[in-house]
């Protein structure tokens, strides 16, 4: 059998030729590749299909126009996009995102990723994204509001439960999705659970919004435990001042540990003997004001940096990633090693270059990808989907219990396949997870 850098070379050299300047959807492709070819070449019916193949192309890709009128009567156009990667599993599921960095690439990774992460849950759910290039930032309420709805205006025509069920990601959070829904409904004539991460008074589910950054603490505990420790006492370092690092670092705090960052792009607020709840709150109340992180009162004892990020500038011995892709690069892989990184935990979705990626595994630092660690969020999603479909709720201790269950079954599940004597590579376990999972469905369809 040729080896697995021949294989991957000649795969991502065909992959390459069809998408070209798609570099983060080949960066995320090649990154599973290099750890699904060698078992796809071992099984003949996997290799037959030539599953992994089929799943870098898109079911397909829905691409429109958006126009909406802003406060001053002016017409505004923007780009909506939804990818439908593979349903093989379950309907199109995963977020839209707000942002001007949205394009074919951004949202074809994330829909790849997404399918193997939906996959790794163990729920029925396929692999999505979709999103627009539309930048939220400085618009009023009204123009968020006309925007959703001029976007769900086209969308509306391909979701719905048992089709594509869209969610929230950056800049799309609760009263996003509000505005979506409210839209949704009234083009399509139906309530039903076509979007998750919706309130709470309109069949939303509890502790949606906690999710994804608890998820990632839960999955940060199980990683320890394997070895003994706790989470209780460990410097952590957090990246991000959204849904995720917010969550995240509120549920550190909650279980001891000693939380010593979170970020934006103007900068890291540092906080050497830890952030509190009180400093927590005081930093997501300038985030939601749209105000300088700078400036915290003497007493909640914060060190705004402009324009650093969190890795290297203090000793952590777990760092979290949870802003955004590709924020952590080989340079600051290797200032967080020298200030004592061990553990390194993905909350966002592909944080990393291949190059920070490598500098860790170069230095033995443990790596738990995203796509395990930050499951939790879609996890809930899919809990969501079911207490619609079901038409019953559950409550807050339910939902905790059963994230707290799958972010185990996730953990174990990545660490059963990824063993490696008496290591464990979280990667490949949980690539190889997902893939398993999505390949026999993909299999058992035949050719279509
Ligand atoms: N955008 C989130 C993610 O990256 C959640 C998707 C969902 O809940 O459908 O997984």
């Amino acid at each position: 059998m040729a080896s697995r850098e021949t294989l991957v070379a000649e795969f991502m050299e065909r992959v390459a030729a069809r998408n070209t300047g798609q570099d983060e959807f080949l960066q995320a492709v090649e990154e599973v590749a290099c750890d699904v070819l060698t078992i796809e070449k071992a099984n003949s019916a996997y290799a037959q299909a030539h599953v992994f193949e089929r799943l870098t192309e898109p079911d397909r890709i829905i691409g429109f126009r958006v126009v909406w009128e802003d406060d001053a009567g002016q017409l505004q156009i923007n780009r909506g996009w939804r990818v439908q990667m593979s349903n093989a599993i379950g309907p199109y599921k995963g977020g839209l995102r707000f942002h001007p960095s949205v394009n074919p690439s951004v949202l074809k990774f994330l829909a790849f990723e997404q399918t193997f992460k939906n996959a790794l849950t163990g729920l029925p759910l396929g692999g999505g994204k979709g999103g627009s290039d539309f930048d939220p930032s400085g618009r009023s309420d009204r123009e968020i509001m006309r925007f959703c709805q001029a976007f769900m205006g086209e969308l509306a025509h391909h979701i719905g439960p048992d089709q594509d069920v869209p969610a929230g990601d950056i800049n799309v959070g609760t009263r996003e999705i509000g505005y979506l829904f409210g839209a949704y409904k009234k083009f399509a004539q139906r309530f039903h659970g076509a979007l998750t991460g919706k309130g709470g008074s309109f069949g939303g589910s509890k502790m949606r919004v906690e999710a994804t950054g608890y998820g990632v603490l839960y999955f940060t505990a199980c990683v320890l435990m394997r070895r003994d420790q706790q989470i209780e006492g460990k410097r952590i370092a957090i990246s991000g001042m959204g849904n995720v690092a917010t969550h995240a670092a509120e549920k550190a705090i909650s279980m001891g540990a000693t939380v010593i960052s979170l970020s934006d792009s103007s900068g890291v607020v540092l906080a050497e003997d830890g952030l509190t709840s009180e400093s927590l709150e005081w930093l997501r109340g300038q985030k939601a004001a749209g105000a300088s992180l700078d400036g915290a009162p003497a007493h909640l004892k914060l060190d705004f940096r402009e324009g650093l990020k969190p890795w290297g500038l203090t000793d952590a011995e777990i760092a979290m990633p949870c802003a955004t892709q590709n924020e952590m690069n080989e340079d600051d892989a290797k200032n967080a090693v020298e200030s004592g990184l061990k553990l390194l935990v993905e909350g966002a979705n592909m944080p990393l270059t291949s190059g920070a990626a490598q500098a860790l595994q170069d230095a033995g630092v443990t790596y738990a990808p995203g796509k395990a660690t930050n499951a939790g969020g879609v996890a809930i999603s899919g809990l969501e989907m079911s207490q619609n479909s079901y038409r019953r709720f559950l409550t807050s201790e339910e939902v905790d219990a059963a994230l707290k269950d799958i972010m185990q079954r996730i953990h174990d599940t990545a660490a059963a396949e990824g063993r490696d004597g008496d290591q464990i590579n979280y990667r490949r376990g949980a690539n190889i997870a997902g893939y398993r999972r999505v390949a026999d469905a993909v299999c058992a369809y035949g050719v279509l």
